[in-house]
């Protein structure tokens, strides 16, 4: 099996706003100078990427200030690129109305500008997974049957565990009715990943996870979730590891190496995520 080859969906990647991604090009040697959509397209061409799930970041910085112009912009590729990007809708944390205001902004954003999931960095938005402020706008993600994407990838001292895969792991038991994908596997706390139960992207955490246990400890790591559990991402271009021009020869020449059968890979690269997203498969 050649992962280069096979039919994939990238689960997790970013492209910037045009206004944001001039400023980064000012430093080309930074891994966001990358997050440009031709680049990508060019990318996806080569290394046989059918679609790609865009996700925002809850940073007002990286994006807009302003989370309905994302969504509003993120809207416009999927309209431009039909089939090729899906996007997740943002979210703010704006003083003290992040619960009673992101109802309204995940409604607006899937109803209107057609976004099709939810992304929560919960480290960004500097509250926890598990917090009661995400209550309500997790509700309208049920309503909405919209998966939600959760950031988790716990690092730096003290302060960096609102992302814990075990805060991720309460919501997904809270809300039955939503489709959780933990992202980054939890990161270095996959073991505390593996209890929730939901869908883990592999997306940053893969090249690390190879530094510090070897390929055949990686393989052994990637079983345990198993193979309809995980899915295919990168998270391009913030990658670690490697650069940004390499993470898919990075990605598929670990891949090559596990010992996932046809219909395995097919679930991993594919299968689950095109489950989640009711994207049919041409
Ligand atoms: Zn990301």
């Amino acid at each position: 099996m050649d992962w280069k080859k096979i039919k994939k969906i990238d689960a997790h990647i970013h492209i910037l706003p045009p206004e944001r991604l001039c400023l980064w090009k000012e430093s080309p040697e930074d891994a966001w100078a990358h997050a440009d959509i031709d680049e990508y397209l060019q990318i996806m061409d080569t290394y046989h990427v059918e679609c790609a799930l865009l996700m925002p970041a809850n940073d007002g910085r990286l994006y807009y200030e302003d989370a309905d112009r994302t969504n509003q912009w993120l809207g416009e590729i999927q309209t431009q690129y039909p089939g090729k990007f899906y996007a997740f809708a943002d979210i703010l944390k704006e003083g003290a109305y992040f619960y009673e205001d992101t109802p309204y902004v995940l409604e607006h954003a899937v109803r209107e500008c057609g976004l099709k999931g939810l992304k929560i960095h919960p480290s960004n938005l500097n509250l926890n997974a598990d917090s009661l402020e995400m209550v309500p706008m997790l509700r309208k993600a049920a309503e909405l049957h919209v998966p939600v994407a959760v950031h988790s990838y716990p690092c730096r001292v003290g302060f960096h565990d609102d992302c814990a895969p075990d805060r991720i792991n309460k919501m997904i038991q809270i809300f039955p009715d939503v489709t959780f994908i933990t992202a980054h596997m939890g990161g270095m706390k996959w073991q505390d990943a593996i209890n929730g139960c939901g869908y883990v992207d592999i997306s940053a955490v893969l090249p690390e996870l190879v530094e510090l246990y070897g390929i055949e400890q990686t393989n052994r790591i990637l079983r345990r979730f198993g193979a309809d559990r995980l899915i295919f991402a990168t998270d391009y271009p913030d990658v670690r590891f490697t650069k940004p021009e390499n993470i898919y020869k990075t990605y598929c020449d670990i891949l090559n190496q596990m010992d996932f059968t046809e219909t395995e890979a097919e679930k991993i690269a594919y299968g689950n995520i095109a489950k989640i997203m009711g994207i049919v498969r041409c």
